[in-house]
Order: C-alpha cells, then sequence, then structure tokens
C-alpha cells in the first residue's frame, strides 16, 4: 500500500492547526467602553457635526491616517464600498474606461460598474502578480479615467514605473490594498502609494473589524468627496456647500462606533501580526524552495510583503505531476484549520479564475438587462479566453497559495506542512497514473 494519504497512508498531521484569534482583552474593553456609552453609531446623514462620525470613527480614522504617514483616513464599512466611492470621487461616468487586474478578488475590477465605468483589463506580471506595466500602457485610451492597482497576495504594486504611466497620461490611480496593510515600498506603506488607498478589515484579512474598510488619501478635495459618498451625499451637498454635483448620489457605507474600537485595538497589533506572518514566510521560503520544481516568487525591489496569501510557483516539467494532483496530495497529509474546518485544508490553486471569464463579462449583463455600462463602449470590449495569458497561465498550472503562516502558526506546525511537502514529493512517482 501507498504511504500517501491520498490513498489510505498515515497522513502528516491530524491534530487542526491553530485558529487565527486575534480579538483579545483589549478589543472586548473597547467593545465595553462603546456599550456602556450607548451609542453604537454616531453619524447623521445631514450637514452636521455629526455628519463625520463619532468620537471612535473620528479617533480611529486618525491613528490610521497617522500610522500609515497620510492626510486622511476615511472609515466603511468593506473595501468593496471604499473602491466604489473613490471610483465615485474621481467622477467616474458611463463609457469611461477603468483599467483593472484580472488576478484579484472581484471588487478591484467591478467597482468601476456602479458609475457605468468599464473594466478593461490588463495583465499582470509573471514574477509579482500585480498590474504589468507594458500591458496597462497598451490598454489606455482616450476614454481611460482612472487605474485600479491590486497589491495581491500584499506586496506593492509597481509604484515607479505604473505612478510615471499614469502621470504621463494625467490618470488617477486607486490602491486596492485589502491584502497589504504593513507592506511598504521604500519605506512608505503600501495604501498610501497612489492617489487613493483602500484596505479591507473584513474578518479575513491582517487586522479586522468583522467588516470593515478604510480609505486613504492626501487629496482634501478627494477626501471630502468620499465622505459625501459614504453618508447621503445628496442630502447633504447643498447646506454644505459642495457645489460639483457629479456623482454626489450617497450611500450608506457607514462602519459603527463598535467597530471603530475593535479597529483602534486591532491597528496596534498590526505590527506583531506583520512580523510574525515574515519571519513564518521565510522560513517556508527557505525550506520549501530545496524541493525542485516548487520555488518561492520574486520580492519586488525596495519592498517587504504582507503576506496575505503566501504564494509560491510550480513547475509541472520539473515534478513530473500537474499541480493540482501534487497539491491534492499535500492536502490529504494536512488538517483543516480550527474555526474554519469547513473550509478545508488552507491550501489552494490558482487563486482566482482571471475575472473576464466571470459570467458579468462573458454575458456582459451588469446593471439592469440591456447591457449597461457595456453598451457605452466606443469601441469592441474584449473578455475572450487568452485576453491575460500570464493570470491564465498561473491559475491553470503555476500557482498556488497557503496560510498556514498566519499568526499563532508555531514552528512545528510549519514543519508539518514541510514534511507534507517534502513526503508527497518524494513519492511523487505513485501520482503518475
Ligand atoms: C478582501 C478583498 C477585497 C474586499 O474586501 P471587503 O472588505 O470584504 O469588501 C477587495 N480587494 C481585495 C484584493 C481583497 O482581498
Amino acid at each position: 500500500m501507498s504511504e500517501l494519504a491520498i490513498f489510505g497512508g498515515k497522513p502528516v498531521r491530524k491534530k487542526l492547526f491553530p485558529a487565527y484569534t486575534f480579538i483579545g482583552i483589549e478589543e472586548k474593553a473597547a467593545v465595553n467602553r462603546v456599550m456602556d456609552s450607548g451609542v453604537l453609531s454616531r453619524f447623521l446623514g445631514c450637514w452636521h457635526p455629526d455628519f463625520y462620525g463619532g468620537t471612535e470613527i473620528q479617533a480611529f480614522e486618525k491613528e490610521w491616517a497617522e500610522y500609515m504617514g497620510i492626510k486622511h483616513a476615511i472609515a466603511v464599512n468593506s473595501c468593496t464600498s471604499g473602491l466604489q466611492a473613490a471610483v465615485g470621487a474621481l467622477g467616474i461616468s458611463p463609457g469611461d474606461e477603468v483599467i483593472v487586474s484580472p488576478f484579484t478578488m472581484a471588487a478591484s475590477a467591478t467597482a468601476p460598474l456602479l458609475y457605468g465605468g468599464i473594466p478593461v483589463f490588463a495583465d499582470i506580471e509573471p514574477e509579482y502578480f500585480c498590474l504589468d506595466v507594458e500591458s496597462v500602457r497598451q490598454k489606455i485610451t482616450v476614454r481611460t479615467k482612472a487605474i485600479i492597482v491590486v497589491d495581491i497576495f500584499g506586496q506593492p504594486y509597481n509604484v515607479q514605473a505604473l505612478n510615471v504611466l499614469a502621470k504621463e497620461y494625467n490618470i488617477p490611480i486607486i490602491e486596492d490594498c485589502a491584502q497589504g496593510p504593513g507592506a511598504q515600498f521604500q519605506g512608505r506603506y503600501a495604501g498610501t502609494l497612489a492617489d487613493i488607498g483602500v484596505y479591507s478589515l473584513n474578518y479575513h484579512k491582517h487586522i479586522h473589524t468583522g467588516e470593515g474598510g478604510m480609505i486613504v488619501t492626501n487629496n482634501d478635495d478627494l477626501a471630502e468627496r468620499m465622505r459625501l459618498i459614504r453618508n447621503h451625499a445628496e442630502a447633504v451637498v447643498e447646506d454644505k456647500g459642495t457645489e460639483d454635483l457629479v456623482n454626489m448620489v450617497g450611500f450608506n457605507f457607514r462602519l459603527t462606533e463598535l467597530q471603530a474600537a475593535i479597529g483602534r485595538e486591532q491597528l496596534k497589533k498590526l505590527k506583531t501580526l506583520f512580523d510574525e506572518r515574515i519571519k513564518n514566510c521565510n522560513y517556508l521560503n527557505e525550506q520549501l524552495s530545496k524541493i525542485p520544481g516548487i520555488r518561492s516568487p520574486g520580492l519586488r525591489p525596495d519592498a517587504t510583503h504582507a503576506y496575505y496569501l503566501h504564494p509560491f510557483l510550480f513547475d509541472e516539467a520539473k515534478v513530473g505531476v500537474h499541480r493540482d494532483i501534487f497539491i491534492n496530495a499535500v492536502k490529504a497529509e494536512l488538517p483543516a484549520t480550527a474555526l474554519r474546518e469547513l473550509e478545508g485544508q488552507q491550501i489552494g490553486v490558482g487563486y482566482t479564475k482571471p475575472l473576464y471569464l466571470l459570467p458579468l463579462f462573458q454575458k456582459q449583463i451588469a446593471i439592469g438587462s440591456k447591457g449597461f455600462p457595456f453598451t457605452t463602449a466606443s469601441h469592441l470590449l474584449s473578455y475572450e479566453k487568452g485576453l491575460c495569458p500570464v493570470a491564465e497561465d498561473l491559475y491553470e498550472k503555476k500557482l498556488f497559495t497557503h496560510e498556514f503562516m498566519r499568526p499563532p502558526a508555531t514552528r512545528e506546525d510549519l514543519n508539518d506542512v514541510i514534511r507534507a511537502f517534502q513526503k508527497v514529493y518524494e513519492h511523487r512517482n505513485e501520482l503518475i497514473f
């Protein structure tokens, strides 16, 4: 009988990996403080001092801005709504084109649709997986009104080249930093590297408030427009004296006092959680890269990586089996993680199907049933397979990611992961049918 767990052998480990719980007494005390006050949220959707939210919200925003070294931080109820507010504040209008990455969580590519903007996909870098500057250049037209870059997996985008390109064409950049809080490029924090940055505070991210998000910018005008979009702009503009009405249809994107109080405590833990991840990933990079055909992708010069997910490149020619077969065998050797048992083992292949392959783009049905906003395009839109070969190749064959490095993983936990990979590699011939 085979040794491999996938064929009935004894797995490397059965005991669940430890849960990622880093909500502690500090957050509990913060929540109690708000509960005792009785004011669980303090926003008013009219021009009034409470238009900007209550004391916890304003303190959280101030502390976030100070931490990241930027002028404005605007708390919102998700990164998705933050990206939408950013697109709205930039004045995106029907038929405008926004260049996006196909290799990200769907919200980074769909945010323009809310304002009738058309997502135009550019390909990504084979080594760093962020938007590729040459591909972006080829997609720029007179209608391009914004670029949404993503610090994917936690590594900052190609700041130097893309910021220069965007400046040359006078196109603003929105940085989706949902996966990168704490990462840096040349000593500046990810999220603050473009015109507008947006972070996520959902349960799965480095630090969280259950659900939540934070927008940052140094631009006073954009900051104010995003605060308007967050909180019923249409009802506020008149009394506030805002004259530019473009995209001043507001939403309720407000975060509560409870969440802000939790977020303030979580922010204090970011550095420790970040450092712990880096340490774990460095160890795994060193150990797993010893296996022929498995390689840690490059780190962008001058950048640090936040490792929201820990990516690896897989070379089928060297290992002799397809990535998916290999990773399935690794999964069989390892248990799930406590509190997330239903998700199975925290390891996956390909990350995401390139987003242009989603039905929304394939059928070009987004807002209403008549093809809006795709029908407002001035040229033929392309969302066909083959559009972004680098992203497709990573999805189909080359990339896998895992989350075993999340605190409080111990060296022993990581060693079990390494043993699982080594074992499957040693027995790889059994996987060839
Ligand atoms: C998680 C995530 C989002 C969405 O964040 P929410 O706060 O859940 O809306 C957007 N972009 C990326 C890259 C993400 O990882």
